[in-house]
């Protein structure tokens, strides 16, 4: 049959095509949901493809709706919205203490919630408002240049450590008065 002869049968035989699809839905429910869900799961691969396709070929564009659809999400569902946020938070800290070892260099301390990345040579201009996904981004992307600006320090160290470069400074200022 050809396309045009198929879609005249079709359009003579509709109502007898589409009574036969009801009854065989309603005898076999559970191969109709099947047939539902895989068709579904085609259609979901299918346009995670193209949109895959579509924000290579459209960076900027797909970077600004990305911005706006989380702006909105984190609107309308304020607890959800932070959950997961949470949730990326947890990942990609996991990604940034494996790349460093989960302890303070100096001491040794191993205890998450009292470790802190500090910045070896203090803090420069273009790192001093670094989020964590900048610092994750960095990580991944440039794990050379992440070694040798970050490492971890537990927050007692931190502390000496700011302490002693804060008289360090205050020494040079008095010296050089
Ligand atoms: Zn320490």
């Amino acid at each position: 049959m050809s396309t045009e002869a198929q879609r005249a049968w079709y359009i003579k035989n509709r109502a007898r095509v589409l009574e036969n699809g009801r009854v065989w839905r309603r005898d076999n429910p559970e191969k109709a949901l099947e047939i539902d869900r895989r068709h579904k799961a085609k259609l979901k691969a299918r346009r995670a493809e193209y949109m895959r396709e579509w924000r290579a070929k459209n960076p900027e564009q797909a970077k600004i709706i990305s911005r706006n659809g989380n702006a909105t999400w984190r609107k309308r569902r304020p607890v959800e919205y932070r959950k997961s946020a949470n949730a990326y938070n947890d990942r990609i800290r996991d990604v940034i203490f494996q790349f460093f070892g989960e302890q303070c260099v100096k001491c040794g301390f191993t205890d998450r919630r009292a470790l802190q990345m500090d910045h070896i040579n203090g803090r420069g201009r273009d790192d001093h408002r670094m989020g964590l996904n900048q610092r994750y981004k960095l990580v991944v992307e440039h794990p050379d240049e992440a070694r040798a600006k970050f490492q971890i320090l537990c927050a007692n160290c931190n502390t000496i450590k700011r302490v002693e470069q804060h008289e360090y400074l205050t020494y040079r200022i008095q010296r050089s008065a």
